[in-house]
């Protein structure tokens, strides 16, 4: 099989045309149709601590076509879905022509959507439902008020952006690109444009103006510290990433004055229930036109040289992975 393999910590991700086959152990054998590219993807490309064990197949995404099953619940031609669930970091993921995985996270390609479109959704989609459906959780409905999402260019925010809008929310998308990059976002849905450095620049003080009803948070830091202080009563934060820091320079007064709710969001351990859940909102929701203009394309070979560009922040929306 052709593969992406990180031979150890400290070794180069490589690319290889005759990788053993023999390495994959799980109980649903998947031909490989399509991965994705995640910055936790880059990450462990690049060497950066997200592989868990070695030798290791990364790629936390999978699109894929059942060969062989040990279970019941799949045989072969089923189109399936697996994001998460620890491949790409402690099991073998999907930068590979072939995949051996668990069944326990994996859910079936709905017809609606095509296996290349379903890899651009990936991780990234999945977890931009996930928040959308933690603001939806606790109440924050279209009309409530601006709901803020930052990191707006990247992989999750832009689709972020993009389903919120579609559910009538009034978007204020929050980046650190230029001009020409607002009409990416307003081509998206976004009602507003803000610049980063007005969230992520110093925490500012414990209690701010009240300007959102709710966000979703990539960034972590002193952004969603800022951003917690500028919640409005009753609001939410659904916070899934740390493209800035791990750090959270808060305090409790958002919580106790304001009843602001922060919400975690997990992708890579979301049960099977949650993940038909979202995956079944996105099939009604995503609008897949919308998602082809914000997705671009890379083949297997390409995957080692593409890692550097995700880590700089040089790509924008999605890259899918054709490994066919
Ligand atoms: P991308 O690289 O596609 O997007 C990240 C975006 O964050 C960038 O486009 C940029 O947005 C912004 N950004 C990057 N670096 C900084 C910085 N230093 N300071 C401020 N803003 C920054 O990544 P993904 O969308 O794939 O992932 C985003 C984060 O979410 C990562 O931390 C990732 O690990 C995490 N994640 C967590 C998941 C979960 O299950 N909880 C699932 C998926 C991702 P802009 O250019 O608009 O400013």
């Amino acid at each position: 099989m052709r593969a992406v393999l990180i031979d150890s910590k400290d070794s180069d991700a490589r690319f290889m045309e005759d990788a053993e086959e023999s390495l994959l152990t799980g109980p649903v054998e998947l031909d490989v149709l399509f991965s994705s590219y995640n910055y936790k993807d880059a990450m462990a490309v690049a060497g950066k601590g997200i592989a868990r064990s070695f030798p290791l197949i990364p790629g936390i995404d999978v699109v894929g076509r059942v060969t062989a099953s040990e279970t019941e619940q799949y045989s072969a031609g089923d189109l399936v879905i697996l994001n998460g669930d620890g491949i790409g970091e402690s099991l073998h993921g999907g930068f590979a022509t072939r995949a051996r995985v668990r069944p326990d996270a994996l859910v079936r390609l709905p017809a609606e959507i095509s296996p290349d479109r379903a890899a651009a959704i990936g991780t990234a989609g999945f977890t931009a439902m996930l928040s959308v459906l933690r603001l939806e959780d606790t109440g924050i409905e279209p009309g409530s008020g601006d709901v803020l999402v930052t990191g707006a260019s990247g992989g999750v925010g832009s689709i972020a952006v993009a389903l919120l809008a579609g559910r009538g929310h009034r978007v204020v998308a929050s980046s650190g690109r230029d001009e020409e990059n607002g009409e990416y976002l307003r081509d998206l849905g976004a009602a507003d444009v803000i610049h980063r450095s007005e969230l992520s620049e110093e925490p500012g003080k414990p209690m701010q103006s009240q300007r959102w009803a709710g966000a979703i948070d990539g960034l972590g830091s002193t952004t969603l510290a800022n951003v917690l202080a500028q919640t409005a009563w009753g609001g939410t934060v659904a916070a899934y990433g740390l493209a800035q820091g791990t750090d959270l320079p808060t305090t409790v007064l958002p919580f106790i004055l304001r009843g602001v709710t922060l919400a975690g969001v997990n992708s890579v351990e979301a049960p099977l229930t949650l993940r038909e859940r979202a995956w079944e909102a996105l099939t009604r929701e995503l609008d897949l036109d919308l998602l082809d203009s914000l997705t671009t394309g890379i083949g297997l070979s390409e995957a080692i040289a593409f890692a550097p560009l995700i880590l700089a922040g040089e790509t924008r929306g999605r890259t899918i992975v054709d490994v066919t």
